[in-house]
């Protein structure tokens, strides 16, 4: 929001500048003054300086999404915290999904902007040998996709992740065999250290087991 409102303010600026050189540019001696190149561009500058990072964010976004969706079944959005947005945030998750008074959960997700970054540097890598938080990231954002579907209890949601995580791996960009190579890690080694509340029920034949082809087990 920040950066949106420095490029329109820059672009404006830039603007008013060019069009007051096209009303005064030629004085009553008619001479023509030269066009302000440097306050121009110096303007133009700064807003792309802040354009490249919103077109970024927007097209991480829109990756995440797509695979969100697929996982899915269907469409879902995705929003990325921005850096200012977590200054007001004091919440220790990585990601949430709103439920409705009604108690459904709402079809759009905020992912944090620490496991935004971390799903930004995996999906830039050639994901051979992902950091631990790269792993939670993904699997951050299969579980947010798990309460968008309608999950509301957070071991099932998890383990119903947990089941997806290759999915989504896949769905963004990675082979089978480092999606399958990236669930295996979920489960075996963050999975066990979940806090209360997110683990049981989760195994092969387990109450939360869907006998899916991509589980982990
Ligand atoms: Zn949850």
């Amino acid at each position: 929001m920040f950066l949106t409102l420095v490029l329109i303010g820059f672009l404006v600026v830039a603007a008013g500048t060019s069009v007051r050189w096209v009303l005064t540019r030629v004085d009553a001696l008619g001479r023509i003054a030269p066009f302000p190149k440097i306050s121009v561009g110096l303007c133009v500058a700064v807003a792309v300086g802040c354009a490249v990072p919103l077109v970024l964010h927007a097209r991480l976004e829109g990756t995440l999404e797509d695979a969100a969706s697929r996982v899915a079944g269907g469409p879902v959005g995705v929003h990325c915290q921005t850096a200012g947005e977590t200054w007001t945030d004091a919440g220790a998750e990585l990601g949430f999904v709103r439920w409705g008074a009604d108690g459904v959960p709402e079809r759009t997700t905020l992912i944090k902007y620490g496991a935004c970054a971390d799903l930004r540097s995996w999906l830039s890598s050639d994901k051979q040998d992902p950091r631990e938080d790269q792993v939670v990231a993904v699997h951050v954002l299969t579980h947010e996709t798990m309460h968008m579907v309608g999950l509301t209890n957070e071991a099932q949601a998890e383990c119903a992740a947990v089941q997806r995580d290759a999915r989504m791996a896949e769905a963004l960009g990675a082979t089978p065999e480092q999606a399958q190579a990236l669930a295996h890690r979920y489960w075996l080694d963050v999975y066990p250290r979940m806090p209360e509340g997110y683990v049981g029920g989760c195994g092969p034949g387990a109450q939360w087991d869907e006998h899916l082809a991509l589980a982990p087990w």
